[in-house]
């Protein structure tokens, strides 16, 4: 199957980025997902087998069921290392930009990343990427950007080298972004993907359960309360939204990743075609995170651009608001009322 992503001369291109450039930072986006770290790790590890030293940036943390991916250890924080990373991005040949489009995605990096003299390669499959690049392989209608990176391992001719510490985090990532190749996934490619990296001795069944049956019990109780006492049905609309606040994160000790994927379950309700979250920030007032989901051709990109300041796919998007909870809340059902597609 040919699954190759580049012309003849963006692949000499990339080719000789990757040979002439002596210090290489990676990074994705804030609050990262099984994709942006999957890629940002399968990644590293590719450079690595090309006698590269790579440093992969992540602007803050990570949720606690992606630890046990190999070559956590060695991932920096921005929000911990700041100056460090600085002098880094100030003085690096080549920046890889993974799973994202604008530099304003990794948050308080994006001046930092926006100054860095480097030359930039973006692999990344949102819509619009708005970056000044030396090569840019944006694809909306892969999967995942785990599954770019290994179409471009692929074409460089370097699958033969790939290790399963490489393949185990692209897997992972392309699982992670297709809710378990349960929507997104429905392309030959992605298969054909899969059967290759199977044949680097991942354990695909262990990644699931590593990722889907490694929460805290803490987080159990959470979708319990949710979905007892903070979803609402939005019948007529064929929407249900739910709100979780600060004391609500508190009571049930809330630790980064325990609230992801929750957005999804209300799309398990019989006709329902959009449901979206929203989460009060633990720290700064006045903040609130915002998930959307949805079936079929709802435009969920649609919508969190046009109330939510935000952006994504059609069927899963996000942003944030800066207002109360309660301001939020009627937004939403307001959004929901009124939006047309
Ligand atoms: P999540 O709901 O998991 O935070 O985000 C779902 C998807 O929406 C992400 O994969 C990302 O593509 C997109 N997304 C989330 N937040 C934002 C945002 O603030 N701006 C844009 N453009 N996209 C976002
Ligand atoms: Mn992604």
């Amino acid at each position: 199957m040919d699954i190759n992503l580049l012309t003849a001369a963006e692949t000499e291109s990339l080719r000789s980025l990757i040979l002439s450039s002596d210090n290489i930072i990676l990074c994705c986006h804030r609050s990262p997902d099984g994709d942006a770290l999957g890629s940002l790790l399968g990644m590293a590890e590719f450079l690595r087998q090309q006698g590269k030293v790579p440093v992969a940036v992540v602007p803050d943390a990570y949720p606690d069921f992606l630890q046990w991916l190999p070559g956590t250890e060695r991932i920096i924080r921005y929000d911990k290392h700041k100056s460090f990373v600085d002098g880094l991005l100030a003085s690096a040949d080549l920046v890889f930009c993974l799973d994202f489009n604008t530099f304003s995605r990794t948050d308080d990096m994006a001046d930092t990343l926006a100054a860095s003299p480097a030359k930039k390669v973006l692999v990344d499959h949102h819509l619009n990427p708005d970056i000044d690049t030396e090569l840019c392989v944006s694809h909306p209608e892969a999967c995942s950007t785990c599954e770019l990176v290994f179409r471009l391992i692929w074409q460089l001719g370097s699958f033969d080298m790939m290790t399963r510490k490489c393949a185990v985090p692209l897997y992972c990532g392309m699982m992670t972004d297709t809710g378990g190749f349960t929507y997104n996934s429905t392309r030959p490619e992605i298969f054909f993907i899969i059967s290759q990296l199977l044949t680097k001795g991942i354990d695909k069944d262990k990644i699931y359960r590593n990722v889907y049956n490694n929460y805290s019990e803490w987080r159990m109780r959470l979708i319990g309360y949710v979905l007892n006492e903070k979803m609402v049905v939005m019948q007529e609309e064929r929407a249900a939204y739910f709100v979780l606040t600060r004391d609500d994160l508190k009571r049930f000790h809330y630790i980064k990743g325990d609230a992801e994927g929750l957005v999804n379950m209300p799309l398990q309700i019989k006709g329902l075609r959009l449901s979206i979250s929203l989460r009060q920030d633990t720290e700064k007032d006045n903040l609130v995170w915002v998930s959307t989901r949805s079936v079929d051709n709802f435009p969920c990109n649609k919508l969190a651009e046009q109330y939510f300041n935000g952006g994504g796919h059609l069927n899963a998007a996000g942003g944030r608001l800066e207002c109360s909870v309660e301001e939020a809340e009627a937004l939403v059902r307001k959004a929901v009322t009124e939006f047309k597609f």
